[in-house]
């Protein structure tokens, strides 16, 4: 199963109805957790999710907001005993930050816990395919995530019928690509891999149209409406209109809006202003929302 959950949406300060950041994504055995501020290890329990799934933990930037989640999270892992490792990814420039979360307050360490610095060219292979991460422009050092699901090959049964082919020989021909004159190409056909980004706090520059490129998913921070687009250039944060129109030149599938300003009490003018940009699929983020993953694209 392949979906975000999404555990918080407020930028700044939680709201009445919009915890701090927080995002849960299922892609298969590969849970990510992503940006947990504070409050997360309650929201997971009102989304029904544990910790033990979790296999990694990403942190775009050591802001409270996205950060201040994480001791709860790892001591809960803890708890759980969860048996097998959890990799925490983070800005490498933060490593100070991270010690000092890790070990914000007296516990029993019970898990494996691996820290993985995030700097220039990173790249880990997951089971969910490849995540990479590049730098973002914001006050302090901050990463997005992309996460890359390499095309495969799905096997067409009327055409191995066709070919005479069955059994062993078909795992024969899925390895070596050729069984005597019939090639994978002929009885099988591109599976395009999935792919999701995550940009979150940051003005408008070249990476984020670089982790956003096809993607069939993006959650992208819009914490500003048009009406705030200089001081949202300022401080290095991007309106609903900005975010809308990465997806449109990007060619995004899906598009989730989050990470709002407490300033809006409307949050449909969000849509209003990413509609004019982009004529997909808009998700306006809540709390305890779950967001599928689109149907996978057509080869071709
Ligand atoms: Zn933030
Ligand atoms: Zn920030």
């Amino acid at each position: 199963m392949r979906e975000l959950v999404v555990l918080g949406s407020a930028s700044q300060v939680p709201t009445r109805h919009r915890n701090h950041n927080g995002y849960l994504l299922r892609w298969d055995d590969e849970v990510i957790l992503f940006d947990p501020g504070e409050g997360t290890q309650r929201q997971m329990l009102l989304a029904g999710l544990a910790v033990s799934p979790l296999k990694r933990i990403c942190i775009t930037h050591f802001h409270g907001d996205h950060s201040l989640g994480l001791p709860g999270i790892l001591q809960r892992v803890s708890l759980d005993r969860v048996p097998h490792p959890v990799t925490v990814h983070f800005p490498a420039g933060g490593q100070e930050f991270y010690d000092r979360l890790r070990h914000a307050t007296s516990y029993w360490d019970h898990a494996e816990i691996v820290p993985s610095p995030v700097g220039a060219g990173f790249s880990v292979e997951t089971s969910a395919g490849r995540l990479t991460a590049l730098p973002l422009w914001h006050s302090i050092e901050t990463y997005g995530y992309r996460l890359t699901e390499p095309d495969s090959r799905r096997m067409l049964p009327d055409r191995l019928a066709q070919f005479g082919i069955s059994g062993p020989a078909v795992g024969e021909l899925q390895r070596t690509g050729r069984l005597g004159d019939v090639t994978l190409e002929q009885v099988s056909t591109v599976r395009p891999g999935q792919r999701f980004a995550f940009v979150m706090d940051t003005g408008l520059c070249d990476n984020v149209f670089a982790l956003a490129e096809g993607v069939d998913l993006l959650v992208i921070e819009s914490t500003f409406l048009a009406e705030d687009a200089v001081m949202a250039a300022q401080v290095g944060h991007l309106t609903a209109g900005q975010a809308a129109a990465v997806a449109r030149e990007s060619g995004v599938g899906t598009l989730v809006l989050t990470h709002f300003s407490q300033r809006y009490q409307d949050a449909g003018r969000f849509l209003d202003e990413a509609r004019k940009e982009f004529d997909g699929p808009i998700v306006i983020a809540q709390d305890l929302m779950r967001v599928p993953m689109p149907p996978r694209r057509v080869a071709g």
